[in-house]
């Protein structure tokens, strides 16, 4: 999955190109930067290597989302549609805007479930955010149909998916906005950033003044910048441009590497009938940074993740549905809405609201997967001990239930 495990001498030349000059911020001092503009480069490399017209750097995959939705002008009264497995930034963003997540269910494509969109529209309802969790996509074309008849802006969060597609376009690049993240353990990395991808002028525009505090950036004296609008401090700096510019360079070995991996042990966990495995819109589109895979019932599931932990070989899968991070279940500071700033007591209600809603359709997919993230560093040997190794576990769990049923 990350790009960091394949940390190389390119990655230390791109760095020192900027630490040569010392010009460690991404705007202005045009004289002594010498010529060496790292995250306009970045920026461009994006829009070729994914096929978006604009790309606006950020800080964070996090202030990219709250980037873009504030360029979208989702704000105060609006109800974001965003599934119920995701990275805690997913909501993070939504209420950073003033804006009310509304988690809905997933299904197996472990993404936002359509049916699910349709139910929670309301006349509140801006935009609906899927999430290409784990390296693979929701179901775009049902997602852009609901979004067109309904007039809701589609954007889409894909940081955990750099590199994958559905039907030829990048993830990302298909709604009104997308973000990548590239924070450490990311397809590619900067270490931290982050970035919003757009077809759209306006929301470029937009985005370019918000990460930097509303500056027009239309003249070449900073100082004499205008304001149109308010907005923040959320750049990125030439230091950790740097780093993603030698690993956009990268990203074609580093998505080989992972696809050949994935090929390899998916075949193996393949020979188990009773395993399956997500349900993929696009299969050629799977960036492939992890196998997800289901058992039949939770009880074989919590058994195999416990048998897999007994033999201290855990480490690399996620069982999301007791992970603090990852899914609705554990989110207890957004089920209570504990922010250390006052919300309105309208929109404090409405989170909570919506944050404790019944999610059994999620948890019957949830408490029935595992993903299994793959690492560019394993050679042919290590899949195959590790494969075995994992089957063998499943195996041993198989044989005891059925034992004792
Ligand atoms: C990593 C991630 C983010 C946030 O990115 P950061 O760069 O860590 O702020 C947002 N959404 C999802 C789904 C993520 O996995």
């Amino acid at each position: 999955m990350p790009g960091y495990e394949l940390w190389s001498d390119k990655e230390r030349k791109e760095v020192n190109d900027v630490l040569e000059t010392g010009i460690l911020m991404r705007y202005g001092f045009d004289g002594p930067r010498k010529g060496i503009w790292k995250s306009k480069e970045l920026e461009t490399a994006i829009c070729e290597t994914f096929g978006c017209q604009y790309a606006q750097l950020t800080s964070s995959g996090t202030s990219a989302l709250t980037t873009a939705m504030s360029a979208l002008g989702i704000g105060y009264g609006d109800e974001v549609i965003t599934p119920s497995f995701t990275f805690v930034a997913s909501f993070e963003a939504v209420l950073s805007v003033g804006a009310i997540p509304v988690l809905v269910d997933i299904d197996d494509t472990l993404t936002l479930s359509p049916e699910a969109v349709l139910k929670a529209i309301t006349p509140k309802t801006k935009a609906v955010m899927p999430v290409h969790m784990c390296g693979s996509m929701a179901d775009m074309d049902a997602l852009i149909t609901i979004c067109k008849e309904h007039n809701l802006i589609l954007l889409e969060d894909a940081c955990q998916s750099i590199g994958g597609s559905y039907k030829g376009k990048s993830l990302g690049t298909i709604g009104d906005a997308g973000t990548f993240s590239f924070d450490f353990v990311k397809t590619m990395t900067c270490a931290e950033g982050g970035v919003v991808m757009t077809n759209r002028e306006d929301v470029y525009i937009k985005s370019d003044g918000y990460t930097d505090h509303g500056h027009d950036h239309k003249g070449a004296d900073r100082g004499a910048d205008l304001h149109p609008f308010i907005g923040y401090n959320y750049r990125i700096s030439e230091l950790h441009a740097a780093v993603g510019l030698a690993q956009i360079k990268r990203l074609t070995e580093f998505l080989s590497l992972q696809k050949k991996n994935h090929g390899l042990l998916k075949d193996m966990l393949a020979k188990i009938p009773e395993i399956s495995f997500r349900r993929v819109p696009d299969p050629a589109g799977d960036s492939c940074s992890f196998i997800s895979w289901f058992l039949p019932t939770a009880e074989l599931t919590k058994a195999v993740v416990a048998e897999m932990k007994a033999q201290g070989i855990l480490p690399g899968n996620f069982y999301w549905f007791d992970n603090n991070w990852h899914y609705i279940r554990k989110w207890d500071h957004l089920k209570n809405s504990i922010t250390l700033n006052a919300l309105h007591p309208e929109v404090k209600a409405q989170v909570m609201q919506q944050a404790n809603k019944d999610f059994a359709a999620s948890d019957a997919v949830m408490s029935r997967c595992i993903s299994t993230s793959i690492s560019l560093l394993w050679t042919e040997e290590q899949i195959q001990e590790k494969g075995e190794k994992m089957v063998n576990a499943v195996r041993k769990v198989l044989a005891e239930q059925s034992v004792s049923l």
